[in-house]
């Protein structure tokens, strides 16, 4: 079979832990950030729903992620690896604005190795989004790329095969509370893993 490989963007591609903590901060003065990485530990937004995050976070806090987010530049080695895994085929699934997420593509030049990018603006659960590219893609093995324990746990509702990468907002102990093929360190082996057959 097949793979096709579903890409979290936050985390993932690039590291925005630091830039998200300093927004939130702005709304929020007191987050630390243990308390803010746990909050990744759900869907993001059920989290901000439970939470003691005020109101309205979600467009301010896209304002100031959209003006920032481009002056990240990707993990080292990922433009690499996309290009190598792209014919294959890759999707992003984010919490993040479908926009924002494929002007910084475009910026950094990755914007072609990808099919297409399901945003929080087209739908708030990644059950419900990596559940559409199941659909859209029957005949094929997804595999979906994550940095953090919330996602792991929604993708094994519904047995999607899952590789958690450290390089972002959880560290491998929280990460191995959920489900994962793998759980990898760095680019090169996740690399090996998506090339494999
Ligand atoms: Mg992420």
């Amino acid at each position: 079979m097949e793979k096709y490989f579903i890409f979290d963007f936050d985390g993932v591609i690039v590291d925005s832990f630091a830039l998200s903590l300093e927004i939130v901060r702005k709304f929020n003065p007191t987050m630390g950030a243990d308390e803010y990485r746990a909050m990744y530990t759900g869907n993001i937004y059920d989290s901000i729903k439970v939470q003691r995050v005020k109101q309205p976070i979600e467009f301010d806090f896209f304002k100031f992620y959209a003006a920032e987010i481009n002056s990240l530049a990707p993990i080292p080695g990922m433009s690499e690896l996309l290009k190598k895994i792209s014919p294959q085929g890759i999707s992003i699934v984010t919490s993040s604005i479908t926009k924002i997420v494929q002007d910084y593509l475009i910026n950094y030049k990755l914007y072609s190795y990808f099919d297409e990018i399901l945003g929080c603006d087209l739908e708030k659960s990644k059950i419900l989004k990596l559940t559409m590219l199941q659909k859209k893609y029957p005949d094929k093995r997804l595999i979906f790329i994550t940095d953090t324990l919330g996602d792991v746990l929604e993708a094994n509702k519904l047995h999607l095969d899952t590789i958690a990468v450290t390089w972002g907002v959880h560290e491998r102990e929280v990460l191995t509370q959920g489900k994962t093929l793998a759980i990898v360190d760095t680019l090169n082996e996740l690399g090996k893993l998506l090339l494999s057959k």
